[in-house]
């Protein structure tokens, strides 16, 4: 039976917690020059996506990367603005505070093939972008943690 909760089996799995689902996928091609992000967001939010998955390819003119110090616990943020393969993009949708939240890492090819990779801040195409969006058609809580500095996965 579903529910709006994620299956847990903590006895059995002493090492992680984890969800099982069903799924719905979409392909979705976002229009040029626009922010993949806010753009993955905006269809997440209209098809009601609370937990799942996106991978991605395309072209972007422009991305920021952040770098997460887990000494800080600070992001150090970077722009690089040149026309860049996206190699790859993969990453899930959860639900924070009830607002969807996207964690998406990216790998960039520039002109002379080599890469930059990161957690993607935000990027904007130019050329192509293809992406698959799965639907989990359940909640994937996340959670703020704060002796870690990050937000994570909430399987309490
Ligand atoms: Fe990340």
């Amino acid at each position: 039976m579903l529910t709006d909760k994620p299956y847990t089996c903590k006895n059995l799995a002493p090492f992680y917690l984890y969800g099982m689902y069903e799924t719905k996928k979409y392909a979705v091609s976002i229009k040029n020059h626009e922010e993949i992000i806010n753009t993955l967001t905006l269809f997440c939010k209209d098809k009601k996506i609370k937990g799942g998955q996106i991978t991605g390819i395309g072209a972007v003119k422009s991305a920021t990367l952040r770098f997460f110090n887990p000494s800080t616990k600070q992001y150090v943020d970077k722009t690089f603005d040149e026309q860049m393969e996206l190699a790859n993009l993969t990453g899930n949708i959860s639900l924070m505070e009830g607002n969807v939240y996207l964690h998406l890492h990216a790998i960039f090819g520039r002109e002379d093939y080599t890469a930059l990779a990161g957690h993607l801040l935000k990027a904007t195409l130019n050329g192509a972008g293809e992406f698959i969006v799965t639907n989990y058609s359940l909640t994937l809580p996340r959670v703020k943690d704060a002796k870690i500095g990050l937000n994570v996965f909430d399987f309490k």
